[in-house]
């Protein structure tokens, strides 16, 4: 039983549209985040690690040195011989385009790497960062652009302090597309307010606008965040391992078999997660949701009808 019997998984849409495996490597390139230094809020999102802040946190090799990092440990490990560069920490397109270009021309001057994935916030994709990527993506390289959305309902990004509302993800989103960008959209199951039916409900609002690619994660409580306080206050609590599950399954069951998913979970490092401790268990949560799938009969899109199930453009 593998996930990707049941999930169009990016890995696997990878290796057919290139013919072989294709890796991605993170790359922290010490960028900050404008929820943080005054220019959109302050004090960041309530569940974001303060400690990765510290100017020694934003301390970094450079990018061919991370690369060749990366791509030691993953050819060891899986044998992928091409990579995407990740540029995963933090907000990374906050900056400069000519500083930006460097940074990624750095990366795609590596003869093995076939493209970018960028990270960033909605409120944070200025158009000479959009065209700049295009055109990336025009001499042939892969590009997606990752944005941060994590609820489609503002009272829930106004609780978490994001800083911007669904209004930025839409515009953003809207800009992504005229530029011919494919966009991944991040979406945090389990914020403090939400269950099931928010979880659903923002899957619906981001499908409904159009999205190629698809990251799930379970909220985790990590030190020196003001969710921390609030889950030692008793404000908070995580959610456990079967509900994240049986809502992944639900969601998956819901998006066209055309989206791609980037990611059904995500973990913190151990020294700093708090709860829920089940997170840090990546192949207990990726199997839990295949097994779901499995156990119900279903796969993704198969709650959709037939026409939707086939609707995206990934
Ligand atoms: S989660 Fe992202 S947007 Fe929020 S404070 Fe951290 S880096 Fe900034």
């Amino acid at each position: 039983m593998r996930l990707s019997d049941y999930v169009n998984t990016f890995g696997q849409d990878l290796l057919r549209r290139h013919g072989e495996r294709v890796h991605k490597i993170a790359i922290n390139a010490g960028m900050t985040c404008p929820n943080r230094d005054g220019s959109k809020g302050r004090g960041g999102c309530s569940f974001c690690n303060n400690a990765s802040f510290n100017p020694s946190a934003r301390r970094h090799p450079p990018v061919a040195e991370q690369i060749e990092a990366g791509r030691r440990v993953i050819r060891r490990r899986t044998g992928a011989r091409r990579y995407l560069a990740y540029f995963q920490a933090y907000t990374n397109t906050y900056a400069d385009v000519t500083y930006l270009s460097r940074l990624y021309g750095e990366a795609l001057a590596e003869p093995d790497v076939i493209g970018l994935s960028v990270g960033t916030r909605p409120d944070c994709v200025p158009e000479q960062v959009l065209e700049l990527l295009a055109g990336y993506r025009a001499a042939g390289y892969e590009v997606w652009l990752e944005l941060g959305l994590q609820s489609a309902f503002d009272a829930t990004l106004e609780r978490v302090n994001r800083g911007h509302g669904f209004e930025e993800y839409r515009r953003a989103v809207e800009a992504a597309r005229r530029h011919g960008l494919p966009v991944c959209t991040h979406l945090i199951v389990g914020l403090p307010g939400e269950g099931r039916e928010a979880a659903l409900a923002s899957l619906e609002r981001v499908l409904e606008l159009g999205v190629e690619g698809l990251k799930l994660h379970p909220l985790h409580v990590v030190k020196g965040t003001r969710l921390a306080n609030e889950w030692r206050a008793g404000g908070y609590q995580p959610m456990d391992l079967q509900t994240y599950t049986g809502i992944a399954a639900d969601m998956i069951e819901r998006t066209p078999e055309s989206v791609c998913y980037h990611r059904v979970t995500g973990t913190a490092s151990l020294d700093i997660l708090l709860a829920p401790g089940w997170c840090n268990w990546k192949w207990r949560v990726l199997n839990g949701i295949a097994a779901e799938l499995e156990r119900r009969g279903s796969r993704q899109g198969s709650a959709l009808a037939p026409l939707q199930a086939l609707a995206g453009v990934c």
